[in-house]
């Protein structure tokens, strides 16, 4: 009997798995496993909203295994410690899992495959699985990534996709593997209230809403914040419960200026997984440094706390920090605005935001949340580094009846219309009614010294 082990990482589901194909296609009996790694836990990347989905997940995967005649084996400790240890059990002869591009699924694998090896055991990696086209197939001439996101996108949307895989008829794992119990949402603290739940058969309907109404006005309406019309489908993309490639078969069914620009948002993720493979310290170093020497902890204790809490006294820049606290997600304009304002207006470093992010954000990724937050800051990939979004005028532009604003900023609710992104302009007494706070910053001061900031820096690295 051929046994293989098939190690699921950020790719939880049956649809679309090569390695899950690959292992039933060449063993006769499968260890369908996954591992919570101590090494991700150490790593403080392990937030209560990505674990409480990841638990939806992990009971979703058992679930579609178990209709196949299988069922998911859960393990927790030591990635490699616990591979090998299934290894043993299950006497596999190779493990098949999906590439990871971070420096810290390289490293993993480094470790899994020389362990394996020790053992007598194949390590076979699959690439192409978390990302339509894997990074490293579109390269430039002169380089091992592109920098830039619209050569790149010319490059990617000519790539031929590999055909999208169903999921296997039967999985049939081998006697006397132990698993731990699963663990339940419910199990996991500090979860936000309105965090939506996990899992493939979620993902699989909420593409199938997506396609029949959504995205054929995501042209027009993807930057309207109380609209609300963007996919909401990250979670499932980080957590692989569904398949980037299989998305692209399906979209391009679809015709129009809405299913195009969301395929171009599609290739952002790959353009940032890209980025990360080549230059995995982006996710803590500039990648493009500007000499920014940013304003210390300690200077901007109060207001990076208040960014941080919602109470910065502009309601846009507060509404969106409340839904992220709310959610564990926030629309795009929202990231792009909060990041700009933490970075730009009040000059803070881009990690303190990003390790926030990531502290909530259900979709949190290293790639696609360290890379916007470096685009957003100036340090990364935007070809305009010192662009700057103005909070106020993007509010008028975005949310122009001031709905979302107020649906997060309740104690204005009162006010009626745009009025709600003003409220330092109502007279005193009314103003001291709404108890919300005066702005921290005034825009034009912190627009000018972060000026200031970049010429110096400029000046003296010339
Ligand atoms: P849609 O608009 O429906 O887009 C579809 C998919 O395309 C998304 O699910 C996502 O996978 C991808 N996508 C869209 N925009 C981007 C982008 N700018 N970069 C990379 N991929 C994109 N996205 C994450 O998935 N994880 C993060 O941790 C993350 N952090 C961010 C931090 C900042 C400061 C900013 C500005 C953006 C960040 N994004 C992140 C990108 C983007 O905001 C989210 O992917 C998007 O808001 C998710 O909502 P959606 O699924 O409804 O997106």
């Amino acid at each position: 009997m051929i046994v293989s082990i098939v190690l699921f990482t950020s790719d939880l589901r049956v649809h679309d798995h090569p390695p899950l194909r690959a292992a039933l296609d060449g063993a006769t009996a499968v260890v369908p496993l996954f591992v919570r790694d101590r090494a991700v836990d150490a790593a403080g990347f392990a937030a209560p909203n990505r674990l409480a989905f990841l638990a939806d997940c992990l009971a979703d995967l058992d679930t579609n295994l178990r209709a196949r005649g299988g069922r998911l084996i859960v393990r927790s400790g030591d990635l490699v410690e616990e591979v090998c240890r299934v290894v043993a059990e299950a006497d596999a002869d190779e493990v098949h899992m999906s590439a990871g591009y971070s420096s810290h699924a390289q490293r993993r694998e480094d470790r899994l495959r020389h362990a394996l090896e020790e053992r007598g055991v194949r390590l076979l990696v699959h690439g192409g699985v978390g990302s339509a086209v894997a990074p490293g197939v579109v390269t430039p001439a002169s380089s091992d990534h592109f920098a830039v996101f619209t050569p790149f996108f010319r490059h990617w949307s000519q790539q031929r996709l590999r055909e999208a895989l169903a999921a296997p008829r039967a999985v049939r794992v081998p006697d006397g593997v132990a698993s731990e119990a699963l663990s339940a949402r419910s199990d996991v603290a500090d979860v936000s209230p309105g965090l939506a739940r996990g899992g493939e058969s979620l993902g699989r309907e909420g593409f199938t809403a997506w396609l029949r109404a959504g995205v054929s006005v995501y042209d027009e309406h993807h930057d309207d914040l109380p609209g609300d019309a963007t996919s909401r489908l990250s979670p499932h993309l980080h957590f692989g419960t569904l398949s980037a490639v299989e998305l692209l078969h399906r979209l391009r069914k679809k015709q129009g200026p809405g299913p195009a620009a969301f395929v171009r948002q599609l290739a952002w993720r790959d353009f940032y997984q890209q980025v990360l493979a080549a230059r995995p310290d982006a996710s803590c170093s500039d990648y493009r440094s500007q000499q920014d020497v940013w304003r210390g902890t300690q200077e901007a204790q109060e207001d990076i706390a208040a960014w941080r809490e919602g109470r910065t006294g502009y309601p846009v820049i507060d509404a969106a920090m409340r839904q992220l606290r709310h959610e564990g997600w926030m629309h795009n304009r929202g990231r792009l605005l909060t990041a700009s304002f933490l970075t730009k207006t009040l000059y803070v470093d881009w990690r303190i935001g990003a390790q926030h992010f990531l502290s909530l954000l259900v979709d949190g990724d290293i790639a696609n949340n360290q890379l916007n937050w470096q685009w957003m800051a100036g340090t990364g990939t935007d070809t305009r580094p010192n662009r700057v979004f103005n909070p106020l005028a993007q509010a008028k532009r975005h949310d122009p009846d001031g709905v979302y604003t107020r649906r997060w900023v309740t104690e204005l609710e009162g006010l009626k219309g745009p009025a709600v992104h003003e409220p330092w302009k109502l007279p005193q007494l009314e103003r001291a009614a709404y108890r919300y706070p005066d702005p921290i910053i005034d825009l034009a001061d912190g627009l000018n010294r972060f000026r200031r900031a970049r010429e110096g820096a400029r000046k003296q690295a010339a």
